[in-house]
C-alpha cells in the first residue's frame, strides 16, 4: 500500500510500504476512505515530537471501512464504516475505564496516539488496535465530511476548552486563537449553553471563519484595547466566565489571565513549548481556576449524537478537498498559505 512516511524533520514521503495485518485479537485492519492534516502533524515534521521516529505513517484523524477483524472482535465485520478518533481506547486498563485513554496503561501511561506510537491514518490502510472500545460506527445517513472532525480537532476544543473550563449556560467564552482547534470550541462552546463566544486572534480570515462557525463576537487581538474589548463583552464587564487558550504561547495565556473574571476559568489547551509564568501571588484572590491537558477523544458519541441531530455541522470545517495523490499538496495549503485560508483539508481516497 502507499503511506505517507516521516523520515525525520522536514522530510516525508508517499511511499510503498507492506500492507498492516493483524498483531493482536482485538485488532482491526481498516481501509482509510477519508483523513485529515492537524497542526500536530507540521509540529512532527519540525521534528518537535522527539517520540515520532524514521519510518512512522503520519496522521491521526481518520474515516475508514473495516477490511478485517482480529479473533477477539466481535461486534464489527468488514464492510463497517467506522471513525477512528485519535486516541486509542484499551477499555481494560484503570484510566481507560473512566474513559481517560489518553493516559491508558496498557501502553506504559502514554496513549495509544495514531501516528506517533503507533502508524497513523495517512495511508491507504490502517491498523487499528483495541478496535471494538475506541472506533465508532458512521451512523446511516452521515457521509465521511459530517463525522472526520470528530476525531481530533472538535473533541479538543470540547474537552479540553469548553468541558474544562466548565461552561455554563449563558456564560461568556473567549476563545483565544481559532485555529482549526480554537473552532473546535467555538462550534461546541454552543453545547453547553455559553450565551456569548468571543473569538480572539490576529488574522482576519480567522475571525471571519469563526464567525461562520458559531462565534457571536470577534476581537482582532492586535488591537491596543483587545483585552478591555473582550472584557467589554462580557455580563457585567469584569471579564469572561471562560477564557480558551488556544494557541500555546505565553503571551496568548497572559491574554486568558488578563481577561478571565474572578471565579472564572481559564481553560488552556495549547501546547507549550516554553514555561509560562503563573503569577500565583497576584492571581490567588481572583479565586481563579486554571486547567490543562491532552485530549481523550472521550466525548465522540456525544458529539455525533449532535451532529445527528443537526446541532453540530462539524463538516463547515472542511475548506478544501484533496486525492491521496495529493499529501505534498495539502500539506502546503496547510502548512503555508500565508492568510489562513485553510481551516481543514479533507484527503479522500
Ligand atoms: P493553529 O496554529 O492552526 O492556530 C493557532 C491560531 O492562533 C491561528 O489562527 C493564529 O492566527 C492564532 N494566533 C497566533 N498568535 C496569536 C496571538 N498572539 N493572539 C491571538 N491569536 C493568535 O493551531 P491549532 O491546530 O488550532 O492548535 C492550537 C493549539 O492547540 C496548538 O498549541 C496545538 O498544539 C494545541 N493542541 C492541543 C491538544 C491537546 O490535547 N491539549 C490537541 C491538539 C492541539
Ligand atoms: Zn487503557
Amino acid at each position: 500500500m502507499k503511506a505517507l512516511v516521516y523520515h525525520g524533520p522536514q522530510s516525508k514521503a508517499w511511499e510503498e510500504v507492506p500492507n498492516p495485518s493483524i498483531v493482536d485479537p482485538t485488532d482491526v485492519i481498516a481501509r482509510v476512505d477519508t483523513t485529515t492534516i492537524c497542526g500536530t502533524d507540521l509540529h512532527i515534521l519540525k521534528g518537535d515530537v522527539p517520540a515520532v521516529t524514521d519510518g512512522r505513517i503520519l496522521g491521526h484523524e481518520a474515516v475508514g471501512t473495516v477490511t478485517e477483524v482480529g479473533s477477539a472482535v466481535t461486534d464489527l465485520e468488514p464492510g463497517d464504516r467506522i471513525i477512528i478518533p485519535a486516541v486509542t481506547n484499551c477499555g481494560k486498563c484503570s484510566y481507560c475505564k473512566v474513559n481517560q485513554p489518553s493516559h491508558c496503561q496498557t501502553l506504559g501511561g502514554i496513549g495509544w496516539v495514531f501516528g506517533h506510537l503507533i502508524d497513523g491514518t495517512q495511508a491507504e490502510y490502517v491498523r487499528v488496535p483495541f478496535a471494538e472500545t475506541s472506533v465508532h460506527r458512521v451512523p446511516e445517513g452521515l457521509d465521511d465530511e459530517d463525522v472526520l472532525f470528530l476525531t481530533d480537532a472538535l473533541p479538543t476544543g470540547f474537552e479540553i476548552g469548553v468541558l474544562n473550563g466548565r461552561t455554563q449556560p449563558g456564560d461568556t467564552v473567549a476563545v483565544v486563537g481559532a485555529g482549526p482547534v480554537g473552532l473546535g470550541a467555538v462550534m461546541t462552546s454552543g453545547l453547553c449553553g455559553a450565551g456569548r463566544v468571543v473569538a480572539v486572534d490576529m488574522d482576519q480570515n480567522r475571525l471571519d471563519q469563526a464567525l461562520e462557525l458559531g462565534a457571536t463576537d470577534a476581537v482582532n487581538a492586535s488591537d491596543p484595547d483587545a483585552i478591555d474589548q473582550i472584557k467589554a463583552l462580557s455580563r457585567d464587564g469584569l471579564g469572561v466566565d471562560v477564557a480558551i487558550e488556544a494557541v500555546g504561547i505565553p503571551q496568548t495565556f497572559r491574554t486568558c489571565l488578563d481577561i478571565v473574571r474572578p471565579y472564572g476559568t481559564v481553560a488552556n489547551v495549547g501546547v507549550h513549548g516554553k514555561p509560562v509564568d503563573l503569577p500565583i501571588q497576584d492571581l490567588w484572590i481572583s479565586n481563579v481556576t486554571v486547567t490543562m491537558g491532552l485530549v481523550d477523544c472521550s466525548t465522540v458519541d456525544k458529539l455525533l449524537s449532535m451532529v445527528s441531530s443537526g446541532k453540530l455541522e462539524a463538516r463547515k470545517m472542511a475548506t478544501h478537498r484533496f486525492g491521496f495523490d495529493q499529501f505534498e499538496e495539502a500539506y502546503d495549503l496547510f502548512a503555508n498559505a500565508a492568510d489562513h485560508q485553510a481551516v481543514k483539508v479533507v484527503i479522500s481516497r
